[in-house]
Formats: C-alpha cells, structure tokens, sequence
C-alpha cells in the first residue's frame, strides 16, 4: 500500500471515531466502578458517535452499570457493541438500539412508561434514569424475579416488575405516555395501542421470528394511530402465554 493511501485511511479512520478530546471527564473514580473508562468510551463510540444527541439519554447511558446486568462471566463483555445472552435462550439488547429505542420515546421527566420484555432489567434501568414511573412486564419469571431483585438493590425504586404475558398490557396502571416493546411481535397488540395516552409514542419490533424486523414508531394523535418503520433490527420472538 502506498504511504498517501495509508495516510488518507489514517485521516478518515481518526474522523469516523470520536477523538478523546470529547470525551467528559468521569463522574465516579476507577476504584468506586472498574468499567466505568468502558462504559464512559461505549457512549462516546457507539452512542454519541452513531447520533444520539439528547442528553437526558446520554447522561443515562453513562450512569447505568451495565456490567451488573449481564452474568458474571460476560461482565467484561458488557460494554461492547452487541447484545449479550442472559439464560433462558434471551438476550440484553446492544446498547446502541437501547439508546435509539430510548431516544425516539421523547421522555419527559414526569411520565409514565410501559416496557414489555424486561430482560435482565438493563432498559428499565436507562428508562428509570429518565422518567419517573416504570411498568415492566417479563413472561420468563426467573428473569423477572432477578430483574427486579437487581433493580432493588441498584435503588431504581420508580421500576415495578411483573411476572406474565406482556401481550395484553397493564391495564390498571394505563393510560402509558410511552411503551415500550423489546421483542418482536408478529403485529401491534392492540391492547397496547389502547393504553397509549393519547399524544403518546410506541417503539415495538415487529415482523417473522429471527428474520430481519422492522422497529415501528406508533403515535396516538387526535385518536388516530400513525406508524413509522424507523430501523431495521433482529429481536428474539415475543412469546404467548398459553
Ligand atoms: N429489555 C431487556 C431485553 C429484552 S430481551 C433488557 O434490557 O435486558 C426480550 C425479553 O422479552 C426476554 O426476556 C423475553 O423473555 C421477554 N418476552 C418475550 N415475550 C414476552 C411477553 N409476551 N411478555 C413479556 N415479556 C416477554
């Protein structure tokens, strides 16, 4: 390779990745969080520098542990740009879509938020960064009950988990100035639809099993429902309960 061609691969590669100049100084110290140099460069690298700009969901980003949502043994993995498994064939999304799937719901402090799909209780985490009051729903009650031990022991006390089918919502606690979906279902349960506040926005994948899904913004507007496909995306299945 010819030195001009290194050196142009050289210039674009050191404007493509954001240099460490931009990066903020920490909020905790190395001995208090051992990950958080790794948490600090995920947002920088995979977050900020893909185009996530509001700031409420950066600071989130930077503030939760990811490394204690993941199992023990993929606690060193926990900030790289992919999802990780978590037991019962599930996985904790990349943390780029959390963010993206976070960012599009236009949080506001004061709202109230349906996520269903708790997982490892990583999003609700981010969401609790943000807003006030979290609804989680998980089918897989294992992870539900380590979701919401972890969660309480990390003091997000605006998160409460359930055990069950997320399909049908949370009924009691709607209407939902957002929800959120983190598996894919075949189509928009309208149960969910009916529990978005009007004015409210939904982020759901939608689309086959393991094939590529699109992730759908659905707005409630003057009682009409809009949807938008904004992202191609791979999600394990929503599951029915039977
Ligand atoms: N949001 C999670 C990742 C979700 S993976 C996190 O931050 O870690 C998708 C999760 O949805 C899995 O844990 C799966 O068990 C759950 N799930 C699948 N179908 C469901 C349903 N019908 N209701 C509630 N949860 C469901």
């Amino acid at each position: 390779m010819s030195l001009k061609l290194v050196s142009a691969i050289l210039v674009l590669v050191s404007f493509a990745l954001p240099s460490d100049r931009s990066i903020p100084p920490l909020e905790t110290s190395p001995q208090d969080d051992p990950y958080a140099q790794q948490r600090h460069r995920m947002v920088e690298w995979q977050i900020a520098g893909r185009g996530i700009t509001d700031p409420e969901v950066l600071r989130a980003m930077r503030s939760v542990p990811r490394h204690l949502f993941v199992p023990q043994g993929e606690a060193d993995h926990a900030y790289e740009d992919r999802p990780l498994p978590i037991g019962y064939g599930q996985t904790i999304s990349q943390p780029y879509i959390v963010a993206f799937m976070t960012e599009i719901l236009k949080l506001r402090k004061h709202q109230k938020i349906l996520e269903i799909g708790t997982g490892s209780g990583y999003q609700a985490a981010v969401l609790a960064e943000i807003v006030d009051s979290v609804f989680t729903i998980e089918i897989v009650e294992p992870l539900a009950l380590a979701a919401a031990d972890r969660l309480r022991s990390l003091h997000y006390s605006g998160v409460v988990v359930r055990a069950g089918d997320g399909y049908n919502g949370w009924a009691e606690h709607a209407p939902f100035d957002g929800i959120i979906v983190t598996a894919a279902a075949e189509h928009i349960p309208q149960p969910l639809i009916d529990q978005l506040k009007e004015g409210g926005r939904m982020i759901i994948p939608t689309g086959e099993s393991w094939e590529v899904q699109e992730l759908l913004l659905v707005e409630k507007r003057d009682g009409m429902v809009r949807t938008e496909s904004v992202l191609p995306v791979r999600f394990v299945p929503l599951i029915r309960q039977k």
